[in-house]
């Protein structure tokens, strides 16, 4: 008999796999195999069931989820495997709402909002009401924005039930948002996920040609998935079809954002024709790292009590580390990374995982001048960067509007993005005054710097040169293949030049990078145009550049969701930040709860190496000296063992055990420091060489030492 992709399989999980004739929901703990039944599934299907792979859709959480199995699909199916659809739900959403939305009033080119655009949007309203940033931040305000979409409440709804005045004015606010936003018929990501809902909800044909299309549907994470989420998954699955879902609910950690963990303990109710597996066996993480996370999320009262084992080799314990100053820990950390980088871990293999965005920041800066390399998940990703987005606000404005389409209006965020990069002296107030008169005369801010009216004649004259760079622009495009058009309007927009004479080098790389991501996404679509290629990539934020693929992974724990690493750096351990200041001062149980499914996530992304850090250093944004999390109580002592700071003698001891020979020894002594190199000084501790200068290094060390001076020779002195 020719192999089974179910060989791969235990008991359980085969079950799982090859159950097709009724609905499938898989509940198991972390790492026990759900992913990957999905996948075996999904080849099952195809190799041995022999249903057409674009009739197969399965549904991931993040864009590199989807890369992942994508790839992992690819290596089984070959090219089946391209067919078979994999997506995000708000990706799928874009499918489905390309095709059809000019039936719920939008066009089918409609523009999708990112943070910034959104922003944007936000400017003259702050302006108008004299609202200062400080107080009442924009992040903030979309904040709400997304929470009253996701209640569905509209504007009219949020005015009426405000109480204060602060949430009045943020209703306000939100009436305006909308207002513009329809009035570009333009959709945020809410909006994806609502208009996609309501479209299917309400036309038959449409549901009916999606329903039809499909006969196995799969969703991971399932959850985490929220009402309106569901809601979309339930009218795409006809009668015929069968659902998969597969979920851990100890690993819901959206609930603020709507997600609620009912939905998969209740699908058996929605879906009563269903088989639910659990898996038991986890193949991920080694024991002591399996046992401590059960242990830590045991302490949730609120769950149903599975029980998870390993069997995969390993007995390193659970490495903590405090430290005293906050910019000891991340040297600590790298300190720690370029150890086991030599022995052997890939860059690649390791992570560091953090509760909020801004703990990456001291990490990133240790990173680059030790020349640890590291790249961002979540953070400013690379569609984010400044210069792609400009580049592709460029971009956006060489294609052609529909004078009928009222998408026009989108032009208008580009145009204001880069109308003063590089200088053009368009101030701020003149860019006020156009937008006024553009918004009275019902036009957009193209064609108002076409033909502005009642603006000043040096103005006039600044705008008419932008207005002809832009049509020129337009009329080379037919000239060059896309990836040759962005050099084009780098080049002819003084963008580039911009960047060069302020020596942008970095920036610069990326705006080359940006170029062999046009490249290659011809490449899989050679029908690509322009327009297709600026809707589409508003929504892979998270694609990450290739150079950047043997890097240490730094991201927020909710980033890491479903990923697994050789050796995870768990950071910034502190009570405040983890669990966070806002669910420690709520107090509530459901919020520690949350934030403790969180920790659970966190530690078991880790296979065979897992490090604790946090240090108690002074924080200005919680304005007291730090503690240790509440959480690290919970992990029991003997999986952990604490890194004591280096005895004095170490050093001696060190190289009374050594086994190199005494040449090597010489030369060890005699090494060369460069700036960024990383020692270990057997009094200080460790710190930073910060110059080299003859036979003087200049070296930082952690707090109460400080910068010292030292002889590069001396024994005393090593590479860490
Ligand atoms: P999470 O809850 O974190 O999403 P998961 O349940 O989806 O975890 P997977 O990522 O699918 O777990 O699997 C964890 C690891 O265990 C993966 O490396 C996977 O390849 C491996 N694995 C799972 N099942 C088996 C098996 N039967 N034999 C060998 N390896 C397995
Ligand atoms: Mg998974």
């Amino acid at each position: 008999m020719s192999e089974s992709v179910l060989d791969t399989l235990n008991i359980n999980q085969r079950k799982a796999a090859s159950t097709i004739d009724t609905h499938v929901r898989i509940i198991a703990g972390a790492g026990s195999g759900k992913t990957r039944v999905l996948m075996a599934r999904i080849v099952y299907l195809v190799k041995e069931v022999g249903i057409m792979p674009n009739r197969i859709l399965a549904i991931t959480f993040t864009n590199k989820a989807t890369q992942e199995m994508k790839e992992r699909l690819h290596t089984q199916l070959k090219d089946e495997a391209s067919v078979v659809r994999i997506s995000t739900i708000h990706a799928l959403c874009v499918r489905i709402l390309r095709e059809d939305a000019d039936q719920i009033g939008y066009p089918r080119s409609f523009t999708i909002l990112d943070s910034d655009d959104q922003k944007q949007i936000l400017r003259p309203i702050y302006k108008k009401m004299d609202i200062d940033l400080k107080q009442l931040s924009m992040a903030k305000v979309l904040g709400y924005i997304s929470g009253y979409k996701s209640e569905h409440i509209d504007p009219d709804m949020a005015i009426a039930m405000a109480e204060t005045d602060n949430s009045e004015q943020i209703a306000n606010i939100y009436k305006f948002y909308e207002d513009a936003r329809l009035e570009m018929k333009a959709m945020d990501f809410d909006d994806l996920l609502i208009e996609a809902h309501k479209l299917l909800n309400h036309n038959v044909d449409v549901r009916t040609k999606w329903q039809n299309r499909l006969d196995y549907i799969h969703v991971d994470e399932f959850q985490d998935v929220d009402p309106v989420q569901y809601g979309i998954i339930r009218l795409i699955t006809g009668k015929h079809a069968f659902l998969c879902v597969v979920g851990d609910p100890d690993q819901t950690i959206y609930t603020w954002r709507g997600a609620s963990v009912d939905i998969i303990l209740r699908f058996n109710k929605d879906f009563e024709n269903c088989e639910t597996v659990i898996l038991d066996q986890n193949y991920r993480s080694t024991k002591p790292i399996l046992e401590a996370s059960n242990k830590v999320i045991s302490y949730n009262q609120d769950r149903i009590k599975k029980d998870l084992y390993t069997q995969i080799p390993g007995d390193d314990k659970i490495l903590l580390h405090a430290s005293s100053e906050e910019g000891d820990e991340p040297l600590f950390v790298a300190r720690e990374i370029s150890k086991r980088h030599k022995n052997g871990i890939d860059y690649k293999d390791i992570a560091i995982l953090y509760r909020s965005n801004y703990s990456s920041r001291s990490f990133e800066r240790v990173f680059r001048t030790v020349g640890i390399p590291y790249i961002i998940y979540g953070g400013i990703r690379f569609y984010e960067r400044q210069e792609i987005k400009d580049a592709l606000a460029y971009l956006k404005l060489c294609t052609y509007p529909d004078e009928n389409d009222p998408e026009q209006f989108s032009l208008d965020l580009a145009i204001l993005r880069v109308i003063n990069q590089p200088r053009r002296g368009i101030g701020q107030k003149s860019i006020d005054a156009l937008r006024e008169e553009a918004a009275s005369r019902h036009i957009n801010l193209f064609e108002e710097m076409r033909d502005p009216i009642d603006i000043s004649n040096a103005i006039k004259r600044k705008c008419e040169g932008f207005v002809s760079l832009i049509l020129d622009l337009r009329s080379h495009r037919k000239d060059y293949s896309l990836e040759d058009f962005l050099d084009y309007v780098l080049d002819k927009t003084g963008y580039l030049k911009m960047l060069e004479d302020e020596n942008e080098t970095e920036r610069i790389e990326n705006l080359k990078e940006l170029k062999s991501d046009i490249a290659q996404s011809l490449k899989e679509d050679p029908d690509m145009t322009l327009e297709t290629y600026l809707q589409d990539v508003s929504l892979f934020t998270d694609k990450t550049s290739d150079l950047a693929l043997n890097s240490v992974s730094l991201m927020t724990v909710h980033a890491a969701k479903g990923l697994e690493f050789d050796t995870v750096f768990l950071v910034n351990f502190n009570d405040g930040i983890f669990p966070s200041a806002r669910s420690v001062q709520e107090g509530g149980r459901k919020s520690l709860e949350e934030e403790r499914r969180l920790c659970y996530v966190a530690m078991t992304r880790a296979k065979r190496n897992l490090i604790i850090t946090w240090n108690t250093g002074y924080s200005y944004m919680l304005d007291t000296y730090k503690i240790s999390s509440r959480f690290l109580m919970e992990i029991p002592k003997e999986y952990t063992y604490d890194d004591k700071p280096k005895p004095k003698v170490e050093y001696t001891s060190n190289m009374m055990q050594s086994s190199m020979s005494p040449s090597k020894q010489t030369m060890k002594k005699n090494q060369k420091f460069r700036k960024g190199d990383l020692v270990d000084h057997s009094v200080y501790g460790q710190g930073v060489v910060l110059k080299i200068e003859g036979n003087v290094a200049t070296v930082a060390f952690s707090h109460k030492f400080g910068v010292k001076k030292l002889n590069a020779s001396h024994p005393s002195l090593k590479k860490a």
